[in-house]
């Protein structure tokens, strides 16, 4: 199973990484990455550790939009705002707009929550993003979280959130932090840009008045990778009931 949690406790599915660049830019060997993690041999499929695999293409949006309605599977979809190419270009302008559509379409259902995914899904300073000739370089691309101001963090989620809402013409009330890193800063910055929940492998060790945390332990985290090399079917798996929620649902 993909995350912490058993079907004894689950309430929720979770796909993360739709739009994120570390699908084409996070690249390492998962294999003995200290004598195998350089260019070019991290790109090949046995040694890969994430990258590269491309976004859904229509054919796959429409089989998950099909899936979704013939099981009333609740899925809350982790979205990032923005592509970390060379610039940060707004979802809307290089998405296929037809799963853009279908997103939508499922959101007024109540069958998918859009969440925030962050910004870019990386650290955006200079070329961090970019892959390194020699090691992994999955530590860039990890937005939020130390080393980062709280005035960067409240900017970046609040960006977030207004691209996703005017995207999908649905308010974003979740926010998922890339790879669970986060810090004080990121949950007081994330309560104040507007977000009611917060989903994360990890809790902060305290309570903040304002904000949800809903644990990995109730939440199959999944990834859109798993859809992408094993297609819709592999939600199968996770099927034993309808009894799935949206996190918005739950407050
Ligand atoms: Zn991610």
């Amino acid at each position: 199973m993909p995350s912490h949690a058993s079907f004894s406790t689950v309430r929720f599915i979770r796909i993360d990484d739709f739009n994120a660049s570390a699908k084409h830019l996070e690249l390492y060997s998962r294999i003995f990455p200290r004598l195998l993690s350089f260019f070019p041999l991290y790109l090949m499929p046995r040694l890969s550790g994430w990258g590269l695999y491309p976004e859904l293409d229509d054919i796959d949006w429409m089989r998950l939009y099909e899936y979704v309605v013939k099981y009333h599977l609740c899925v809350n979809i982790a979205v990032t705002a923005a592509y970390a190419g060379l610039s940060k270009i707004p979802l809307s302008k290089r998405y296929s707009q037809s799963a853009i559509r279908i997103i939508s379409s499922l959101s007024s259902m109540s069958l998918v929550e859009v969440c925030s995914h962050g910004l870019t899904h990386c650290d955006d300073r200079g070329f961090r993003r970019f892959p390194k000739l020699f090691g992994s370089n999955r530590s860039q691309h990890r937005e939020f979280g130390h080393g980062f101001s709280y005035s960067h963090q409240f900017c970046n989620l609040k960006v977030s959130k207004n691209i996703l809402e005017d995207t999908f013409q649905v308010p974003v009330r979740t926010f998922v932090p890339p790879g669970s890193q986060y810090d004080q800063n990121t949950v007081e910055a994330a309560i104040s840009a507007g977000f009611c929940n917060f989903s994360s492998r990890l809790y902060p060790g305290i309570s903040y008045d304002g904000i949800n945390f809903i644990s990995d332990d109730y939440t199959l985290a999944l990834h859109d990778r798993e859809l992408f090399f094993e297609g819709v079917g592999y939600l199968d798996r996770f099927r034993p009931t309808s009894s799935y929620s949206l996190f918005s649902s739950s407050l």
